[in-house]
């Protein structure tokens, strides 16, 4: 979900190591992640485009998904895509406690370490929620949030053309973290668009590393 833009600048502050915001601006490579899936049909269907398109990504999933959805997430492993810890349930961490936000976290670690065999994930809470004592507690613990710097505000849109056609008009720049959900077609609607355009121009689109940068 949308962060303020205050919050974003405040968040930028802070060491890349513990939140990133953005990759590397020199270059030509952007990095699209994708949360709250594995969605059954919307998931593979972007799986496909970013095959074809010679892309990678990463994937902040919500572990009960990743449950209920095994073949999916063993897709975005085997292509190359990076998976991330999304939450277990995907509650809003504001109101829950410490212990039960990290009970959340763990949990999805434990089941994404089933998948990838890392036991440790990027980070990226529910609704880009970062309570206070959750980001001590993985400070203290080396953790990585990733976070992103460019939001597609793909839940806004109705359809995939309208949400091309507004990225289209403002794209990410090299270096941007770019937010978007696979739980809906709306992001690989726009993307069977965008993509082969912003592949002609010499983008390269990555996955972020399995640790901070
Ligand atoms: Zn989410």
């Amino acid at each position: 979900m949308n962060l303020k833009p205050k919050k974003q600048q405040l968040l930028g502050l802070l060491p890349n190591a513990l939140v990133q915001t953005h990759g590397p601006r020199r270059g030509n490579v952007r990095f699209l992640s994708f949360d709250d899936g594995p969605h059954p049909e919307y998931t593979p269907r972007l799986l496909d485009l970013l095959a074809e398109s010679g892309a990678h990504a990463s994937f902040f999933v919500v572990g009960r998904k990743a449950e209920l959805y095994p073949a999916v997430v063993e897709r975005i492993v085997a292509e190359g895509h990076l998976l991330g810890n999304h939450s277990f349930w995907h509650h809003q961490f504001a109101q829950m406690s410490l212990h039960e936000q990290v009970a959340e976290l763990d949990r999805t670690d434990e089941v994404l370490a089933a998948f990838d065999q890392c036991p440790l994930h990027r980070i990226r809470p529910p609704q880009g929620c970062l309570t206070m004592p959750l980001l001590l507690h993985l400070a203290r613990r080396r953790r990585s949030v990733a976070y992103w710097s460019y939001d597609s505000l793909d839940y806004q849109h109705k359809s995939g053309a309208e949400l091309a056609a507004r990225m289209h008009k403002r794209p990410p720049i090299a270096g941007d973290i770019v937010l978007m959900h696979d739980d809906s077609d709306c992001a690989g609607e726009a993307l069977s668009t965008l993509l082969p355009q912003w592949r002609a121009s010499g983008h390269e689109f990555r996955a972020l590393s399995p640790e901070a940068a």
